[in-house]
């Protein structure tokens, strides 16, 4: 039975779709049956992978009962990897949803069926609380979530946990974080060295060990349609997320 993780921040460009991408790569490669979810209407990590935003059913299709998940399904520029993408009607969603009854299961009751061929399932979450979130939030097991090492990551983070213990309390008691992932760090300056302090001292047991360092190849890499774990695997920012997917598997 595999493991559901959900990558969620409220705030955009903190390296939920990075993050995504990355670790979905990283441990399909390793060996392990992977399938990421784009579950963010801007289909950054769709394109990420090498796959157009508009070509085919996404998971816009599978949350409006047009297809199955599994035949949603598609194989992307890492070859290992499967990846439902976001589908183009997938912004209409955040305002379809809401209206339909019990929403906030649909996207549970989609994947769950998928638990027995995939041992690890990654979504990627939109940068809002909105309903595409919660979904992803009421179907996953863990939530990773990325804090860009910047002086205000620390705000916002108390209100997201207390919306994922919401989540908990109301719609999914499985619901745990696996851990927060410093991104983007400046190890040189004196900012990126307070504020990892900080946030290691605000949630001790939470943030993953390893960091991820602000790259360019990290940043350059969408653009082939490629983690950057395989634009170039020997960057410090493939190495970093390498290292990442190692801890996630071993939090288990
Ligand atoms: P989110 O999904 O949270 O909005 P992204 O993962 O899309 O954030 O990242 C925001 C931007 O920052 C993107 O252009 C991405 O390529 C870039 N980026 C993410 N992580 C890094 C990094 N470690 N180093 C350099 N650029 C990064
Ligand atoms: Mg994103």
């Amino acid at each position: 039975m595999g493991t559901i993780y959900a990558v969620a921040n409220q705030k955009g460009g903190v390296g939920k779709t990075t993050t995504a991408v990355n670790v979905a790569a990283c441990i399909a490669e390793a060996g392990y049956t992977t399938l990421l979810i784009d579950g963010d209407p801007q289909a950054n990590a769709t394109v990420g992978v090498g796959i157009s935003r508009t070509h085919g059913p996404g998971l816009y299709e599978v949350l409006t009962g047009e297809v199955a998940a599994g035949e949603a399904v598609r194989t992307c520029s890492v070859q290992e990897l499967r990846v439902i993408p976001a589908g183009a009607g997938l912004a209409g969603a955040n305002v379809e949803l809401p209206r339909l009854e019990g929403f906030e299961y649909r996207l549970r009751d989609c994947v769950e069926p998928l638990r027995g061929s995939y041992e690890y399932i990654i979504i990627d979450c939109p940068p809002s609380l909105g309903p595409l979130t919660v979904c992803a939030l009421a179907a996953a097991d863990r939530v990773i979530v990325p804090v860009q090492t910047e002086y205000f990551a620390l705000e916002g983070l108390a209100g997201l946990l207390e919306t994922l213990a919401l989540v908990q309390r109301e719609l999914n008691p499985r619901l745990t974080v696996a851990g927060m992932l410093l991104t983007m760090h400046d190890g040189r300056t004196r900012l990126g060295q307070d504020v990892e302090r900080e946030v290691r001292a605000h949630f001790p047991e939470l943030v993953f060990d390893t960091v991820i360092p602000r790259n360019v190849r990290v940043g350059e890499a969408p653009s082939y349609g490629l983690p950057v774990t395989h634009h170039d695997p020997h960057s410090a920012g493939a190495e970093a997320y390498f290292e990442l997917a190692k801890e996630v598997a071993a939090r288990g």
